[in-house]
């Protein structure tokens, strides 16, 4: 049988195209402007932006000079070092068990992985012997239906939503029939793209005021998911989804096989919503909690 890499190894796997360029730097035998250049150059390749870049290159001289190295080689754990600290800020867990249920609504732009990774997070949950409700609020797709569908089957839970629906009704039905029920999570899957003519984000923001409705404190997550291997794109989207939707966490997928995982940094840096859980792969055990001097320590190989 083949065996299957751990995730970490996963992750290292897909981060080191990330920092491939990084690695080299440390190999000269003097730190010096060429070196930093060099940095600069990988960051922006590995898209952490420019301000999180320069931040970074900053905050790694300041430390250069407190210790008073002048050996390349010990540069690169210093780096490690600033990475970690400018990406603590992102590291936070998803609490449930506050709430009866715990509301989660997911957003995120079709191809993000936001199917695979509700039937990861529903795996994740019932692992955890928290009961779920699905509420497939993505009425306009089929395929999301279905999909959302086998992962339900799959982790036996309860899914609320019929194709064509109103996505704000269906959102408050299962929120409602979370509480009957007591469910302690419901999870609303929403749409990723509309039929043209209507605007997304005010789909969205009614889905969130309508579940308000069925719950005066919910909802009590609003998670993004994005995908890592779409750099500065992915910043982009996160800002627009929380000034339209004010989000509590980030999903990040694919970074099993990215070269642009610096969009970390510059999230970080521009707009730090912590990120709940990242992707590695494709399976349902493939979420794992984000640990920012793993992530510093994958991208600096
Ligand atoms: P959605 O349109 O946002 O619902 O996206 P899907 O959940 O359908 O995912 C789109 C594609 O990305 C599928 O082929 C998934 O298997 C794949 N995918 C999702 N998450 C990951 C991940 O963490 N790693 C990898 N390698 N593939 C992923």
């Amino acid at each position: 049988p083949v065996e299957r890499k751990s995730w970490m190894e996963r992750l290292r796997a897909g981060l080191r195209k990330t920092g491939s360029s990084i690695s080299t730097v440390f190999t000269g035998t003097k730190i010096d402007e060429d070196l930093y250049e060099e940095l600069e150059t990988a960051l922006l390749m590995a898209d952490a932006g420019v301000k999180a870049t320069t931040f970074v290159l900053d905050d790694l001289r300041r430390r250069v000079k407190d210790t008073k190295t002048t050996n390349p080689a010990e540069v690169k754990a210093l780096l490690i070092d600033a990475l970690t600290e400018l990406l603590q800020p992102l590291e936070k867990g998803l609490v449930i068990g506050e709430h009866e249920p715990t509301v989660i609504m997911v957003a995120g732009v079709n191809g993000a992985g936001k199917t695979t990774s509700i039937g990861k997070l529903t795996r994740h949950l019932a692992e955890a012997d928290a009961s779920v409700l699905l509420a497939a609020a993505d009425t306009f797709r089929a395929a999301a239906r279905e999909q959302l569908g086998v992962w339900a089957t799959r982790n036996t839970v309860e899914i609320i939503g019929q194709q064509g629906g109103d996505p704000a009704a269906v959102s408050f039905d299962a929120v409602s029939a979370g509480k009957a029920r007591q469910k302690d999570v419901v999870l609303v899957d929403t749409a990723g793209r509309l039929p043209t003519q209507l605007h997304l984000m005010e789909e969205l923001k009614k889905i969130k005021r309508v579940i308000g409705k069925a719950e005066a404190t919910a909802p009590h997550e609003v998670l993004l998911v994005i995908d890592g291997n779409t750099g500065q794109n992915a910043l982009n989207q996160v800002k627009a989804f929380d000034d339209a939707l004010q989000l509590t966490g980030l999903i990040v997928t694919k970074l099993d096989g990215t070269a642009k995982g610096g969009v970390l940094a510059a999230i970080a840096q521009e707009r730090p919503v912590p990120v709940y859980f990242i992707g590695v792969g494709e399976k349902l055990e493939d979420l794992q909690t984000f640990n920012a001097r793993e992530f510093a320590q994958a991208i600096v190989p």
